[in-house]
């Protein structure tokens, strides 16, 4: 799960790290009132709220300036005006793809008068089975350009413990600080670390770590990814969820207790079991076409879900053919391939549509899906389904 940037920095100032003063707001942009009477300025910096980065360097589909979703304000009556025209707006950055995102929610915060930027993560390395963290002195810009162009200046340093961590003295000659900035980083890196361990954090990026002319290090950039087989364990974190970010088809395939995951392909699967999904979309991939999604109806799938299963494949526009890969084992076919029919019925489904069972009342459920004059296809053999339903999706 991924947090907003104002989310990461409010749990990250709970352990101690220095972040700027800001408010966030997410109302619409008619009762939108801002107050920055208490924030110290000028300037202010008005930051677009997005899951994604690159904002500072983005533009907006509706332009109203030629700067992005990251603007450091002078005047304070443009603090208001610049705040409208980003909510609602649409930013698009190197990493939201053409299409953009939807701004629902803006961060203004206090300025900083910047020295130095560096960056700083912290993250997993599951190669090692460790935290790793990669720091470098070329912060602010974008860190994937100078892994590309000049990977030296990255530093990576895995940890063996998470408290009470020393570094190295030439990490201070290599990011070409004083002894007392290299204190006080260290000291930042701890508190990181905590924070990192405590919450089940898979990524902390703080792009930059801002040295500012006041000689102290700043948070002034953060984003949080979090372990979802942890949240569990951090209600008041998993909370802070933010649906309007998350695929629509995904959040509607989790409350009906399935496993739904758009990916880029013309191919929809439904699919019981995740081992049967992955095989499936791997024999699609070998017949040369790429899977739509993988989608695992669970191993208690019913009537029910089959119809929610269709509903989801059916809202993505790229699926051209369906691959139907049951195996009944407390799941009877025959009770499948009902809804299949009830599914294709109901929903007036179009698409080619290629079935295979086996296992509990296969040959039931073949006999219901031939019998059925809607022009589904039966196939028990995988390799040939899987085949079919490749030739398919290329007329
Ligand atoms: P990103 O583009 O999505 O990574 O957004 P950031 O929060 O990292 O902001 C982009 C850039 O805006 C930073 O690298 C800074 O150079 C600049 N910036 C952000 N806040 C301030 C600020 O308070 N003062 C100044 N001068 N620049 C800022
Ligand atoms: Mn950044």
């Amino acid at each position: 799960m991924n947090i907003h940037e104002y989310q990461a920095k409010e749990i990250l100032k709970n352990f101690g790290l220095p972040v700027l003063k800001g408010k966030s707001y997410n109302k619409k942009i008619d009762t939108l009132e801002i107050d920055i009477a208490d924030l110290k300025g000028p300037p202010w910096v008005v930051k677009s709220q997005i899951h994604a980065g690159g904002r500072g360097a983005g533009h907006f589909k509706d332009s109203f300036n030629d700067k992005g979703g990251v603007q450091v304000i002078f005047e304070k009556d443009k603090v208001f005006s610049i705040a409208t025209s980003m909510m609602g707006n649409v930013l698009i950055t190197k990493q939201t793809g053409e299409t953009g995102k939807r701004v629902n929610r803006i961060f203004i915060e206090e300025g900083c008068d910047i020295e130095r930027e560096f960056y700083l993560s912290l993250l997993v390395d599951r190669n090692n089975s460790k935290v790793m963290m990669m720091i470098s002195a070329a912060g602010g810009m974008d860190i994937e350009e100078v892994a590309a162009t000049n990977p030296e200046k990255i530093i990576n340093i895995y940890f063996t413990k998470y408290t009470d961590i020393t570094l190295d003295e030439n990490l201070q000659t290599k990011l070409e600080i004083t002894k007392n900035q290299f204190d006080e980083l260290t000291l930042i890196i701890n508190k990181l670390l905590d924070a990192f361990t405590s919450i089940d954090a898979s990524t902390i990026e703080i792009n930059p770590l801002v040295l500012n002319k006041q000689d102290s290090f700043v948070v002034l950039d953060a984003k949080i990814s979090l372990d979802d087989n942890a949240l569990f364990r951090h209600p008041e974190i998993a909370e802070l969820k933010d649906l309007t970010e998350e695929d629509p088809l995904e959040l509607q395939a989790a409350e009906h207790n399935m496993n739904y995951v758009k990916l880029d392909g013309s191919i929809g699967c439904m699919v019981n079991g995740a081992g049967l999904a992955m095989a499936t979309m791997d024999i699609i991939k070998q017949f040369g076409e790429e899977p739509a999604n993988f989608l695992d109806l669970g191993g208690t799938a019913n009537k029910d879900r089959v119809i929610m299963g269709f509903k989801t494949i059916q809202s993505d526009p790229n699926v051209k053919s369906i691959l139907i890969n049951i195996f009944g084992g407390i799941i009877h076919c025959d009770m499948i391939a009902n809804g299949i029919i009830e599914a294709v019925k109901e929903l007036d489904f179009k698409l080619p549509l290629v079935v295979r069972f086996q296992g509990t009342n296969a040959k039931e459920g073949k006999d219901i899906i031939n019998n059925s004059d809607l022009g589904l296809i039966s196939i028990d053999d995988f390799t040939e389904a899987a085949k079919k339903v490749v030739e398919l999706a290329k007329v």
